[in-house]
């Protein structure tokens, strides 16, 4: 294969979702050369051009705060720059613990998260490509050896010592021919819509704000004899953006064109769930309150007051492949710890773990399972991390 351009690196990351920038972010800081591809024209992936702009929460709505580190960075850093609509008692920094229900969540800015995560991504001196498909990782038996991109110049080849897997479809595991999951979901069209009468109350996700077509959370509206896609093929993807943009169409046709006007389509397909490596540890609903003793995290389930998980360390990688790490919607969990882990705040930790998990495996020489989780979870504790639901902060 003739490449237009060939370069090593320490540790490449595939998808330049807010995972994927979490993951290059924290390696590029830690002195690894680093790579970050990602294949549209701009950061943030489902966060920021699929228009899913609302973190939810860092804390457990019982006053503990559970999430911290790179993925609080990227939401303060975010909302300093547009409106947001984070409770006061959570504007101070440092907080872990205090006597409230609100929860640590915000609507903020898609398009000012792009400009920050990129600001992020820079600084911390990783280097990146937009435009740029990754198609297959080069393996020699179950280790990457580099991977192979599209660019509009041609194939390019990027050879690695770890791979980080922030695709959001668990792309590169699945090709790698790893096990993994799919997943099945309700059809939900989330555009940007602006209301010109946004009323009297100061309301931002009125001004722009979701226009959910088909189902939200629950199923309700999921259009009927239309399948529960995972987005694992090509047709299940075409079918669901043609199915959400002709639903959404319709819509608009009913309304008064004069009251309101569709202002964004997400630019990237809306599965909430599509596949997830089977990793050394799969977390399911039997993990809600049980700790861990090789946890790296604790996170909580946005729509469950007061629940808390512990994220095991074997969720980060699957057993049989040394340099490869899952980051953000695709590590190991399923059912509804998936739909726990999946979200921003967390998939933003995990892709900071799995990248601490990386450095830590390339600087000792040991595969992804052999990783000193005692030397991972000290390093995490001195940057903001809560390891376990009892440490105290
Ligand atoms: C309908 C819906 C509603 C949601 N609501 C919320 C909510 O209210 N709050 C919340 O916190 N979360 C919500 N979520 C979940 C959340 O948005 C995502 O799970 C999270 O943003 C995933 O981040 P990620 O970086 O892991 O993956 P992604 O955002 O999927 O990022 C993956 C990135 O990889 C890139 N990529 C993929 N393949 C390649 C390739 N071959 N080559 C190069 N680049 C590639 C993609 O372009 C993308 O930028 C929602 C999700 C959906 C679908």
């Amino acid at each position: 294969m003739n490449y237009i351009l060939k370069k090593d690196y320490d540790i490449v990351v595939v998808g330049g979702g807010v995972a994927g920038v979490a993951s290059a972010v924290t390696a590029a800081r830690l002195g690894k050369k680093v790579l970050l591809l990602e294949k549209t024209a701009a950061l943030g992936g489902l966060a920021t051009i699929g228009l899913i702009n609302w973190w939810e929460p860092l804390c457990n709505a019982e006053g503990k705060k559970l999430i911290g580190g790179v993925s609080e960075e990227i939401l303060r850093r975010t909302i300093k720059y547009c409106m947001h609509r984070l409770p006061e008692c959570w504007q101070k920094e440092n907080v872990w613990e205090q006597d409230t229900e609100s929860r640590y969540v915000t609507h903020f800015s898609p398009t000012v998260m792009s400009l920050v995560l990129q600001d992020m991504l820079l600084e911390a001196g990783a280097d990146l490509r937009y435009d740029a498909l990754v198609t297959y990782p080069d393996m020699d038996g179950k280790t990457v050896k580099g991977i192979a991109v599209e660019t509009v110049g041609g194939t390019e080849y990027y050879s690695c010592r770890a791979l980080i897997d922030a695709s959001g479809t668990c792309l590169m595991f699945d090709r790698a021919g790893a096990l993994c999951k799919n997943g099945e979901n309700y059809m939900s069209y989330y555009s940007h819509i602006t209301d010109f009468a946004p009323g009297k109350e100061y309301n931002m996700l009125k001004v722009r704000g979701w226009h959910i077509t088909g189902s939200g959370m629950t199923g309700k509206g999921h259009p009927e004899g239309f399948p529960y896609y995972a987005g694992v093929t090509g047709d299940e993807v075409n079918n669901y953006i043609i199915k959400g943009q002709s639903m959404l169409l319709d819509e608009i046709k009913a309304k008064d064109p004069l009251a309101q006007e569709i202002v964004a389509l997400p630019m990237m397909p809306q599965f909430r769930m599509i596949r997830h490596i089977v990793g050394d540890y799969e977390m399911t609903m039997d993990d809600l309150y049980k700790s861990h003793a090789d946890s790296v995290g604790t996170c909580p389930y946005f729509g469950h007051k007061g629940y808390w998980f512990e994220i095991p360390y074997g969720t980060l990688y699957s057993p049989e492949y040394p340099n490869m790490f899952a980051a953000g919607r695709i590590i190991s969990a399923h059912g509804d710890a998936w739909d726990a882990t999946r979200v921003i705040p967390v998939a933003c930790q995990t892709a900071e773990i799995a990248a601490r998990a990386a450095v830590i495996a390339i600087d000792n020489n040991v595969p992804a399972r052999k990783v000193d989780v005692s030397e991972l979870q000290s390093i995490l504790r001195k940057n903001g991390h809560r390891i376990h639901f009892e440490d105290k902060i």
